[in-house]
C-alpha cells in the first residue's frame, strides 16, 4: 500500500470509531433530537470552554457558517492572504454571503502583522472616505497555519489580536482546523487560544481521523445564528449521530496521539533536510506538516510523479513546493521509507544515467 502523505484528511476511522457508528443512539438532528449529536456538541463546548457547539459537514461549512453568523452582507472579513479561507474555500463568503474578503499579508510564521490588522479596520470618522469603505465585520486567524507549513501561533499573539478586536468591537473567528495539533505541539490547553476568540472551527476529519465533519463553537447566541446558517446552506442533517459518534471518539481518544504525528514529521523533515539541494526550514516544522523545495535539483511535479510510481504520495503545494503531512496510520518506519524514496529520486536526478 502506498505511503500517503498528501494530507491528514486521508485517514480512515479507527476500529472504535466503526464500533461507535454502529451503536450510536439516533434521532432527527434538525429537530435537535439526535442524542449523539447533542453529546458531541456539548463535549465540544466543554473542550473549548465556550457556551455552545454545532456539528457541521465540513471545515469549509464551519468557516462559512461562522462568517455568516458574525457579519451582515457588505461587511469585510479581515483575514490572511495565505489563509485557508482565502485560498481554498471557493470565495464562498463572497459568493454566497455578500461579504468582502480583505486580505492582509501573512508573516512566514502564520501571524498577521498587528499594524496591518489595525490598518485594515476602516473606522467610522469624519473622514469622508468612510463612506467609500465596507465596514469591518470580523477578523480571522488560522492555527495551526496550513500554508505556513503547520506553524503554531501562540496564545500570546492571540491575546494581542483580541485586544485590537475588542477596541473596535469586532469578533475574532479562528479557523482551528488543526487547533488540537497546536495545543499538543505547544503542550497547552485548547482554551489558551479559544479564550481569546469569539468563535472557532475545529476539524474532526484531519489528524483526529474521524470520517466526516467539523465543530464550530462560540456563545449561545452565535451558535443559534450559525445553526440557522447551517440550515440555509443545506447542512441540516437528520440521523447525523452516525457521523457524530466517531467525532466523540476523535475528541476523547485521538488528541494525545497527535504527538506521534509530530514526532514522525520530524523524522521526515530531518531526513529530507539532509539531502543535497533541499530547501527546508526545520524551525518551521512545528506540527504534522513538512513543506520543502528542491530548487535546481528536481521539479516538484517530477518528484511527485516519480514518488507516486514507487508508492509515496506527496502533494504539490505550489511555487515549487511539496507538502508531506503525517497522520493516523502513518508510522515512523513509513517516514524513514519515505525519506529513502525521496533520496533515491534525488540521487538519480543528481547523477543522470547512473544505473
Ligand atoms: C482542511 C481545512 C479546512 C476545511 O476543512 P474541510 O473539511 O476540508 O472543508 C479549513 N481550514 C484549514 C486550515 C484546513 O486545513
Amino acid at each position: 500500500m502506498a505511503i500517503d502523505l498528501r494530507s491528514d484528511t486521508v485517514t480512515l476511522p479507527s476500529p472504535s470509531m466503526r464500533q461507535a457508528m454502529a451503536t450510536a443512539p439516533l434521532g432527527d438532528d434538525v429537530f435537535g433530537e439526535d442524542p449523539t449529536v447533542n453529546e458531541l456538541e456539548a463535549l465540544a463546548a466543554r473542550v473549548t470552554g465556550m457556551e455552545a457547539g454545532l456539528f457541521v459537514c465540513s471545515g469549509t461549512m464551519g468557516n462559512l457558517g461562522s462568517l455568516l453568523a458574525h457579519c451582515q452582507r457588505g461587511q469585510e472579513v479581515i483575514l490572511g492572504d495565505q489563509s485557508h479561507i482565502y485560498h481554498y474555500e471557493n470565495g464562498s463568503a463572497s459568493a454566497l454571503g455578500g461579504l468582502v474578503l480583505h486580505p492582509v499579508l501573512t508573516n512566514t510564521d502564520g501571524t498577521l502583522p498587528l499594524d496591518a490588522i489595525e490598518a485594515a479596520i476602516h473606522l467610522p470618522s469624519h473622514n469622508y472616505h468612510f463612506y467609500h469603505w465596507a465596514p469591518p465585520g470580523v477578523i480571522c486567524l488560522e492555527n495551526t497555519h496550513n500554508r505556513c507549513g503547520g506553524a503554531v501561533l501562540s496564545p500570546e499573539y492571540f491575546a494581542e489580536v483580541a485586544a485590537i478586536a475588542r477596541r473596535h468591537n469586532l469578533p475574532v473567528h479562528l479557523d482551528g482546523a488543526r487547533l488540537f495539533n497546536a495545543a499538543v505541539a505547544a503542550g497547552r490547553p485548547l482554551t489558551d487560544w479559544t479564550g481569546h476568540v469569539s468563535s472557532v472551527q475545529l476539524c474532526l476529519s484531519k489528524g483526529l481521523a474521524a470520517p466526516v465533519g467539523s465543530l464550530i463553537c462560540g456563545s449561545s447566541a452565535f451558535v443559534d445564528r450559525a445553526r440557522r446558517m447551517r440550515k440555509l446552506l443545506g447542512g441540516g442533517m437528520r440521523q447525523a449521530g452516525v457521523i457524530a459518534a466517531p467525532g466523540i471518539v476523535a475528541l476523547t481518544e485521538m488528541v494525545d496521539r497527535l504527538a506521534e504525528d509530530h514526532r514522525n514529521a520530524r523524522i521526515l523533515a530531518e531526513g529530507v533536510a539532509r539531502l543535497p539541494g533541499v530547501s527546508l526550514d526545520l524551525a518551521m516544522v512545528q506540527s504534522n506538516i513538512v513543506v520543502f523545495r528542491m530548487p535546481g535539483v528536481v521539479e516538484a511535479e517530477k518528484l511527485q510523479a516519480e514518488a507516486s510510481v514507487v508508492g509515496l504520495l506527496l502533494s504539490d503545494f505550489g511555487a515549487g513546493r511539496l507538502r508531506m503531512v503525517t497522520h493516523y496510520g502513518i508510522t515512523g518506519d513509513d517516514c524513514r521509507k519515505a525519506v529513502g524514496i525521496v533520496a533515491g529520486i534525488v540521487g538519480t536526478t543528481l547523477a543522470p544515467g547512473r544505473t
